[in-house]
């Protein structure tokens, strides 16, 4: 059953977005080649704290840390670890956090220092996949639409490959709620969006092959042939007037402006709406 949440519950869901985005720019201000996912991840993690909220994912079906960190063919779901990131490596980190009975949920993936091209335009064109999936999102239109929006834009004009096993999600009281929100579709089918759908929007986009399998570690999902992934995710209310979005990168892309070690990640002009 799909829960459609209040003007209140909205502006609750924001803070706790915002608090996740306020992590991830902790994040987006120290990442650098030498550090690891442990150091960061205990940042956030008393970041998150000191607003009297609590990790979003630590304890969570027993995930045993604030961020998920998915480094290079990682895709999601990454342990944070004591290996030191590497210069030319791409670290995806997935931030939930819960205040004030509601969570909050964002990603974003950062370039390390030198990283090969082919891998760039990968993360710029999942970036911008996000926000053509994000412009669908409106009343009338379906979960179908925001779906085939992002595969049609990855698969068919970029030629890379749109996980299918994992997704996007409603949210609010429940980290994972109904509608899931696949990153494939028809146009036309699934659940209608109505005002007061708050969704996770989160392709997850590989460089090669859209297979993936679980590494060794009970956790990390990687790319089957071993090759890039991306991660981009927004928490997104469909209102009346359009997509309301409820997280925020800007403040995380402020940060990497000032990190000389996180190269940009430029929208391509193919967005159709930003934020
Ligand atoms: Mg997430
Ligand atoms: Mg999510």
């Amino acid at each position: 059953m799909i829960y459609y949440k209040t003007d209140e519950e909205i502006e609750l869901i924001r803070q706790s977005c915002l608090l996740v985005c306020k992590a991830l720019t902790h994040v987006a201000g120290m990442i650098k080649p030498g550090m690891t996912g442990e150091e960061i991840d205990k940042e956030a993690e008393q970041l998150i704290r000191d607003h009297n909220a609590v990790p979003g994912f630590k304890g969570y079906r027993g995930f045993p840390a604030t961020l998920c960190i998915s480094v290079n063919e990682g895709v999601v779901h990454g342990i944070p670890t004591k290996e030191a990131f590497k210069d030319g490596d791409v670290v995806s980190v997935d931030c939930g956090s819960f205040m004030n009975d509601f969570y909050g949920d964002a990603a974003y993936t950062f370039a390390l220092g030198d990283v090969a091209e082919e891998t760039m335009e990968l993360l710029r064109v999942t970036k911008t996949s996000l926000y053509r999936g994000i412009d669908a999102a409106r009343v009338g239109n379906r979960i179908g639409d925001i779906g085939f929006a992002v595969q049609d834009y990855c698969e068919k004009t970029n030629g890379y490959g749109v996980v299918r096993e994992l997704v996007g999600h409603g949210l609010g009281r429940n980290l994972h709620e109904a509608p899931e929100v696949p990153n494939y579709g028809k146009r036309g089918r699934g659940p209608k969006l109505q005002d007061g759908l708050v969704i996770a929007i989160e392709p997850m986009v590989n460089l090669g092959a859209k297979e993936v399998r679980q590494s060794d570690d009970g956790w990390t999902i990687i790319s089957k042939d071993k090759k890039p992934s991306a991660h981009f995710e927004h928490t997104i209310a469909v209102r009346k007037d359009g997509p309301d979005i409820l997280s925020n990168h800007t403040m995380i892309e402020e940060a990497i402006a000032k990190n000389a070690n996180v190269q940009a990640v430029a929208l391509k002009k193919s967005a159709t709406i930003q934020g």
